[in-house]
């Protein structure tokens, strides 16, 4: 079975490694949200790209949920000795991926060439896809009034400011990667990650003609990254409320009720069923927490299944 999967870092990231345990991985497309890309310390972050290649090839560290199982932080922690401006943890193996692709880019080379060139040479057989070649940046305005950097807001700041808004800043002016509709249009089914639906899905749906070729596909199949009212790790419960949805698996639901044909909340949301069947929108539960690649498997099988 062909699928094609949006997804952000952590939950897109677990989801993929199960699919990818599913299907034969030669059959697996991930398009990965890039809204959280940066220039720090004179390198281009990736870090939704790079959580999902370091989990596709089985490197990345699975209890932190970002970065290389194992690295070490010697370059952030001797320029915090220096006294410079050191609070994004970016490891020292971690580093040489962010400049390898800072090199490349500098050659001219698009983003979604390189990230092919790193899945390729870390061993990786599914497809990774950033989500666009353009500059797309998500940025927060805080209820105070302050513009955040994406970064700034999620590692800086620990997530705490109160957003009022959420800015897509070039989402206008961008289009998807080379081969992001052609995934989703030839995927027997496409499947959207128990990701954050704000800042990781959110971007993706917003690239021209992302969200027509998902509401032209029959099979669109979500996972709710909200179990209980609440993401399991994150602020998405924060980010939804900032562009007023509800935190819940049915405020999710309604997001994405024009494109989406399957909706799976987790079983411990049960009521949630029914009031999300009750808007038209086929709805179905099933246990949906990924503690293990064995959880994660046992997931996409049961997703592909339905
Ligand atoms: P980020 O880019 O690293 O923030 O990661 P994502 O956007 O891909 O995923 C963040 C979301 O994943 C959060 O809202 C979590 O609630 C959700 N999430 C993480 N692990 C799981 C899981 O095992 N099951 C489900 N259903 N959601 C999860
Ligand atoms: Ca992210």
């Amino acid at each position: 079975m062909n699928v094609t999967a949006l997804a952000g870092g952590v939950g897109g990231a677990k989801m993929l490694a199960g699919l990818a345990r599913a299907i034969d991985t030669a059959d697996l497309t991930a398009v990965v949200n890039t809204g959280d890309d940066d220039d720090i310390y004179n390198v281009h972050v990736s870090p939704d790209v790079d959580i999902v290649t370091y989990r596709l090839a089985g490197i990345g560290d699975t209890e932190r949920g970002w970065g290389l199982a194992g690295d070490t932080f010697e370059l952030v922690d001797s320029l915090d000795r220096l006294g410079a401006e050191a609070w994004f943890r970016l490891g020292d193996r971690d580093y040489a991926t962010c400049l390898y692709r800072t090199m490349r880019l500098r050659e001219g080379v698009p983003l979604s060439q390189i990230t092919d060139e790193i899945r390729s040479r870390l061993g990786v057989t599914a497809r990774i896809i950033p989500m666009t070649d353009h500059f797309v940046r998500t940025r927060f305005i805080a209820a105070d009034g302050r513009t955040l950097e994406f970064q700034e807001y999620f590692v800086k700041e620990r997530q705490e400011p109160e957003i009022a808004e959420v800015i897509l800043h070039g989402i206008d002016e961008a289009t998807p990667a080379p081969g992001v509709l052609d995934a989703i249009e030839a995927a027997e089914a496409v499947v959207i990650c128990p990701s954050n639906p704000v800042v990781s899905i959110g971007p993706i749906l917003g690239l021209r003609g992302v969200r027509d070729a998902l509401r032209s596909h029959p099979k669109v199949v979500a996972v709710s990254p909200i179990v209980q009212g609440r993401p399991l790790r994150g602020p998405a419960d924060k980010l939804l409320r900032a562009v007023g949805a509800a935190s819940s698996a049915s405020g999710v639901a309604e997001l994405y009720s024009d494109f989406c044909n399957i909706f799976v909340v987790d079983v411990m949301d049960e009521d949630e069923v029914a009031k999300i069947a009750s808007t038209g929108l086929r709805a179905e539960s099933l246990d949906t927490i990924m503690d293990d690649d064995n959880g994660a498997a046992r997931l996409a099988k049961e997703l592909l299944a339905l």
